[in-house]
């Protein structure tokens, strides 16, 4: 049974402590965050949080990230706090950006995924806020079954767990789009380990320059040299095609191959900045702000829309733009054209 708690004309406070209790019964709440809607437990019951992993059929080794609406929150969980850590949450908490900070004895083993690390964000969502005061720190990956994309829309959250989960609260759609920035604190010099809903440019301007994991651009293969590939995450059913390079040969390239794969009748779904000729067409919109926006919708919407390939338009990695090519890219499976 699944209550859908609507939300929508904002905070309630009486729904709150409803879900909040649901929370402090070892229960599954899916909830907004500016950044995408998250599927909640409590963080430090280790039952509880087992049950995510279930629900999402989410590998044990993948860590979550732990979701406070204090900064005093951060001292029972971490063993360490750095003063990076403390200039960064001063300057960008509430807000979407992930800490991962040295773990205290307080955070179970299966929140963390067995690492002797902790991943910490406070979310800038009143909604989001509201719960976690309500009741405790909260364990929350993005609500989408593992590899789908992630939900932007209470909606997408229903397509995914109706009936698997104990509440949905309906906040209506997020702000950002795109998950939140993950900068590690405890190696050598800080990492970027994800690219997300705060700039890296930002970040770098608080505490100097930051190092980019290997992971986070890739790899960056050519479509012809890859096609068997089969690394999936963020994905639709149809298969997703990028396409990269200068914008306009990019948006040549995008009607040249609408072309090709109609011509070999498949069904053709479009997702860019400019209106294109397709059998299903979504506009991702003008500036990065609305890509990130719009992008999970976007798959989700031309999935729908029952289309056999998706061809996605690239844009440049700055700002968000970061964040939006490599959920691109690991939704295309690294199928990248370039034009
Ligand atoms: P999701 O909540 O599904 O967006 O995924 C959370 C992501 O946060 C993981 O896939 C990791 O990239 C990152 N993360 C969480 N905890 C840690 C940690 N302790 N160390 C490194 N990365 C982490
Ligand atoms: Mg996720």
């Amino acid at each position: 049974m699944t209550v859908v708690i609507n939300m929508r004309d904002g905070l309630d406070e009486r729904k709150i402590r409803i879900a909040a209790r649901f929370i402090l019964e070892e229960k599954l709440v899916a909830f907004p965050t500016e950044t995408v809607y998250g599927l909640g437990a409590d963080a430090l019951n280790a039952s509880a949080v087992k049950r995510i992993f279930e629900a999402k059929g989410r590998p044990a080794d993948n860590p979550l990230i732990i979701h406070i609406a204090d900064f005093n929150d951060l001292k029972r969980l971490a063993r360490e706090i750095p003063e990076e850590a403390r200039l960064l949450a001063e300057k960008f908490w509430p807000g979407p950006l992930t800490l991962v900070l040295p773990r205290s004895e307080e955070v179970p083993d299966v929140t963390t995924g067995g690492l002797d690390t902790v991943a910490v964000r406070m979310p800038a969502h009143p909604i989001a806020l509201s719960l976690i005061r309500a009741s405790t720190p909260v364990a929350a990956p993005s609500a989408n079954i593992s590899g789908r994309p992630s939900p932007t829309l209470a909606e997408h959250v229903i397509d995914d767990f109706y009936g698997r989960i104990e509440a949905i609260i309906d906040g209506g759609e997020t702000k950002v789009g795109v998950e939140s920035t993950v900068i590690d604190l405890t190696s050598e010099r800080p990492t970027l380990l994800r690219p997300g809903g705060l700039p890296l440019e930002e970040i770098e301007n608080v505490i100097g320059e930051v190092e980019i994991h290997p992971a986070v651009k890739g790899k960056l293969v050519d479509i012809a040299r890859a096609p068997g590939m089969k690394y999936r995450h963020y994905s639709p059913n149809a298969q997703v095609v990028v396409v990269e390079g200068p914008r306009e040969r990019v948006r040549a390239k995008i009607r040249e191959l609408v072309k090709e794969y109609r011509s070999e009748g498949l069904r053709v779904g479009v997702m860019a900045t400019e209106e294109t000729e397709a059998d299903a067409f979504f506009h991702l919109g003008k500036t990065t702000e609305e890509v990130a926006r719009n992008l999970f919708k976007a798959l989700r919407e031309l999935d729908r829309r029952g289309v056999d390939v998706i061809i996605g338009e690239g844009i440049e990695e700055k700002g968000l733009g970061l964040a939006v090519m490599n959920r691109l890219r690991k939704a295309a499976g690294y199928r990248i054209v370039r034009a």
